[in-house]
C-alpha cells in the first residue's frame, strides 16, 4: 500500500494527489445543520448531494438529511431553475423545515445559476409559505474547500436574516469555526461560566450528536434559531473562533450591522484558550471563574508530568488552516517539535502564522499551504517522525511508515468519539494531550524489548 511513494520530490502545480481537503458543499451543509429546522439544498446534481451527504455521515455517524435540486442532462443545457422552484414547493410541502439553505456545486456554478432570483421568483409565487425563509451562497468548487463553503454559507445566513434594529443587546455573537458538535457545546459551556449572553451560529451541537430517543425527529432540537441569527445585527460583538472558517461572516456582519468583531485561533490547547478565556473576561468585565482556572490547571499539571515522553518528540500534522495552526502551538507548548505542517486549504497567511510559531522551535519544519497527502508522504520518507496528528486519510502513510497516528480533524471516517468529546477548552487539551501521549506510550510499550518493558511508565 502507497508503495509508489518516492522520496523524490518534483514540483507539482497543476496535480493534486490525496488531497487534504474536500468540497465547498460539504462545509455548507455542515453549517446549515447547525441552524434549527434547517434542511440543506443542494443545488446541482443528485450525485454531489449523496457525495457530501455520506462524508458527514461516516465522519458523525448520524443520518444527514439534505436534498437535491437532481440536475438531469437537461438542467445542465437549460439551467437548474426549474428544478429549484419545484424543489422548494416540494420540500415545503413533504418536509415542512423553517428555512431552506441553499448552496450551489460545481455544475450549477458553471451553467451560472441565480440563486437569488430563482428565490425571489419562488417567494412572489408564493411558493414559500409564511414565516418561512430561504438562504443561498455560492459554492464552487472548483476554489476554496469544505471550510470555504462552511464561511460560505455562514455569510449567507447573516446576509439574508441579520438585521439591525438600532439597538445594541448585551448578547456577543460567537462564530466558533469548523470544529465538532462536542466543541460548540464546550464554546457555549465557557460563555454560560462568564455569564456572557452568547449568540452562536452555527451550533451543531444537539443536532449532529442528538441522543437516541426511540422517536425520529427530522429537525433535531439543537440549532441556532432563525430569531437568534436575526439578533446578531443587534449584538455588542463577535468573535470569530479561526480565521478560515469564521472571519468573512464577522467580517460581514460588522459592515452589514456595525456589530464591532475580532477574530481569534480555534481555542485548541493551552496558549489559544487563554487568550479566548481572556477575550471572554475582558467582554464580561469579569475574573476567570475558578473552576476554568482548575482545568487549566490540571492541564498544565499532565503537560509537565508527561514531559519525558513530549519533549523532543517530532511531529506530522496536517488538516483545515484553523486546526493545523491551533495544533501546531500546541504541540510547541508541549516540547514538540512539528516538522512537517501541512494545510489543503489555501493562503499564503497559513504558512506565515506556522513559521511565526515555529521560528524558534523547529525554524527548518517543511510548511505548505494547498499541499497534499502524497507530500506529506514524502516528506515523511525524508525525514521520519515520532507521531502523526490529521485525518483518516493518513492511515495509509501511517501503515506504509509505521508511524502512529492520533485523528484529529475533518474527516475521521475511522473511528468514533471525536464528535461527543471536546478537544477545545482546558478540558479538551486534556484530551488531545492523553490521546498523545498514549499513541507514544503505547509505542514505546510494542517496540520495547522484555527486559525493557516497563509495568509503570
Ligand atoms: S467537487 Fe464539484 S462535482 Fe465534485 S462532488 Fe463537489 S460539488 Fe460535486
Amino acid at each position: 500500500m502507497l508503495d509508489q511513494t518516492t522520496a523524490t520530490i518534483t514540483e507539482r502545480t497543476a496535480l493534486k494527489i490525496n488531497p487534504a481537503k474536500t468540497c465547498q458543499p460539504v462545509g455548507a451543509m455542515y453549517a446549515a445543520l447547525g441552524v434549527h429546522g434547517c434542511l440543506p439544498h443542494s443545488h446541482g446534481s443528485q450525485g454531489c448531494c449523496a457525495y457530501h451527504r455520506s462524508q458527514l455521515t461516516r465522519h458523525f455517524k448520524e443520518p444527514i438529511m439534505a436534498s437535491t435540486s437532481s440536475f438531469t442532462e437537461g438542467s445542465s443545457v437549460f439551467g437548474g431553475m426549474a428544478n429549484l422552484q419545484q424543489a422548494i414547493s416540494t420540500i415545503f410541502e413533504m418536509y415542512d423545515p423553517e428555512i431552506i439553505a441553499v448552496h450551489t456545486t460545481c455544475l450549477s456554478e458553471t451553467i451560472g445559476d441565480d440563486i437569488p432570483t430563482i428565490i425571489g421568483k419562488c417567494q412572489i409565487e408564493g411558493k414559500v409559505p409564511e414565516g418561512k425563509v430561504i438562504v443561498h451562497c455560492n459554492t464552487p468548487s472548483y476554489v476554496g474547500s469544505h471550510v470555504t463553503g462552511f464561511s460560505n454559507m455562514v455569510k449567507g445566513f447573516v446576509k439574508y436574516l441579520a438585521t439591525s434594529t438600532g439597538r445594541r443587546s448585551e448578547a456577543v455573537n460567537i462564530i466558533p469555526g469548523w470544529v465538532e458538535p462536542s466543541d460548540m457545546a464546550e464554546i457555549k459551556r465557557y460563555a454560560e461560566a462568564f455569564r456572557l449572553a452568547a449568540i452562536m451560529l452555527p451550533d451543531t451541537s444537539s443536532v449532529l450528536d442528538a441522543p437516541t430517543t426511540g422517536e425520529h425527529s427530522f429537525y433535531p432540537k439543537g440549532g441556532t434559531t432563525v430569531a437568534q441569527i436575526r439578533a446578531m445585527g443587534d449584538a455588542r460583538h463577535t468573535l470569530a473562533l479561526g480565521a478560515w472558517a469564521s472571519s468573512a461572516g464577522a467580517e460581514l456582519l460588522e459592515k452589514q450591522c456595525q456589530v464591532p468583531h475580532e477574530v481569534l485561533d480555534l481555542p485548541i490547547g493551552l496558549a489559544a484558550t487563554d487568550r479566548f478565556v481572556s477575550a471572554l473576561a475582558k467582554l464580561t468585565g469579569t475574573a476567570v471563574p475558578q473552576a476554568i482556572e482548575d482545568e487549566r490547571g490540571r492541564l498544565v499539571d499532565v503537560i509537565s508530568d508527561m514531559h519525558q515522553y513530549l519533549g523532543g518528540k517530532t511531529v506530522a500534522i496536517w488538516g483545515d488552516p484553523d486546526q493545523v495552526i491551533a495544533l501546531t502551538e500546541f504541540c510547541r507548548d508541549m516540547d514538540m517539535k512539528p516538522v512537517h505542517v501541512l494545510t489543503g486549504g489555501h493562503g499564503q497567511a497559513f504558512e506565515a502564522r506556522i513559521k511565526e510559531i515555529l521560528a524558534d522551535s523547529v525554524p527548518d519544519a517543511n510548511i505548505k499551504q494547498q499541499g497534499d497527502l502524497f507530500l506529506m508522504h514524502q516528506w515523511i520518507k525524508n525525514r521520519p517522525v515520532d507521531l502523526m496528528i490529521g485525518t483518516t486519510y493518513g492511515k495509509f502513510i501511517s501503515r506504509a511508515e509505521d508511524i502512529p497516528l492520533v485523528r484529529y480533524g475533518w474527516p475521521i471516517l475511522d473511528r468514533v468519539g471525536h464528535s461527543y468529546f471536546a478537544s477545545v477548552g482546558y478540558t479538551g487539551g486534556l484530551r488531545l494531550a492523553t490521546q498523545i501521549i498514549t499513541a507514544i506510550q503505547e509505542r514505546q510499550d510494542r517496540d520495547a524489548p522484555d527486559h525493557a518493558f516497563e509495568l509503570v511508565l
